[in-house]
């Protein structure tokens, strides 16, 4: 059986960017288990779960700048 693919809206994304990807798009929790990281091209994917309702997504982060420590 194919599972029903879900679509955020715009206005779940942006909500999601202004919180800083800290609080879950759906249910609004903050309590989210982010698990590792991988390159896909020029990009940095992380896996999300939100630990309340268990909904999970990627989290998208790419190169923005570059500081010497
Ligand atoms: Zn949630």
């Amino acid at each position: 059986m194919a599972r029903k693919r879900v679509v955020l809206t715009a206005r779940q994304v942006a909500e999601y960017l202004t919180h800083k990807g800290l609080r879950c798009p759906w249910c609004g929790s903050e309590w989210l288990d982010p698990s590792g990281h991988t390159f896909e091209e020029n990009d940095v994917v992380v896996p999300v779960q939100c630990c309340t309702c268990r909904r999970t997504w990627k989290d998208v982060y790419r190169l923005a700048d570059i500081v010497i420590p």
